[in-house]
């Protein structure tokens, strides 16, 4: 494996894969790695996601750090002054200005570790996260283990009262386990191609 970070100035690592392939731990892993190294580290997460803890990135198993919520990418740089390293989780669900943020950052020097979903339960890019990679110069693709066939998961498959999401759904559910599973690309049951009605959608709300 060729990585090597710069020597210096600033650069920007993403993290990412399907929900269960422990993506917000590595994130945790790195921020922590610095801290004890002295580093002022910060990170930055999308106000919807109030899973858990307002305040703290917790990953699945239940590991945490301290987080700021943040409602626009935009806004990201005036929380993170006087911080060497940043990380950004969920930056799937961040706007596209998440990506004019990162390179800003790292131009001026920081670290940048940004954790998220590549791919959506459509199994199509997600968000920012396509430039976000592109724009990276360290990139993770984690994998999670396919609930189906305990194979390699890269994908995230959405499930609505047991059955695959049909793909007119709302792209954005913050959810657990019984609505999603980590699936390989055998495994995964892409959704029927409709329009979500306007009853199925108001039942997804109620099951939040
Ligand atoms: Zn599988």
């Amino acid at each position: 494996m060729i990585r090597n970070h710069p020597a210096r100035g600033g650069w920007i690592e993403v993290v990412c894969g399907p929900m269960f392939s422990g993506k917000s731990e590595e994130l945790i892993r790195r921020m922590r790695r610095a801290e004890i190294a002295g580093q002022r580290v910060l990170i930055a997460k999308p106000q919807i996601d109030d899973r858990y803890d307002i305040s703290h990135v917790v990953s699945h198993s239940g590991h945490r750090l301290r987080a700021v919520g943040v409602g626009e990418a935009a806004n990201i740089l005036s929380v993170v002054e006087g911080c060497q390293v940043v990380g950004i989780d969920e930056a799937q669900f961040f706007d596209d200005a998440v990506v004019e943020v990162a390179l800003t950052l790292a131009n001026q020097g920081l670290r940048v570790i940004a954790a998220g979903l590549d791919t959506d339960f459509r199994a199509e890019p997600f968000g920012p996260m396509p430039e976000l990679l592109a724009r990276a110069e360290i990139v993770d693709k984690l994998q999670a283990v396919c609930h189906r066939c305990g194979g390699a998961a890269t994908r995230t498959q959405r499930l609505v009262d047991g059955k695959p999401a049909p793909f007119g759904g709302d792209t954005i559910q913050v959810g657990a386990l019984d609505a999603y599973e980590a699936r390989c690309r055998q495994c995964f049951e892409p959704g029927p191609d409709v329009c979500a009605e306007p009853a199925a959608e108001s039942r997804l709300l109620a099951r939040n």
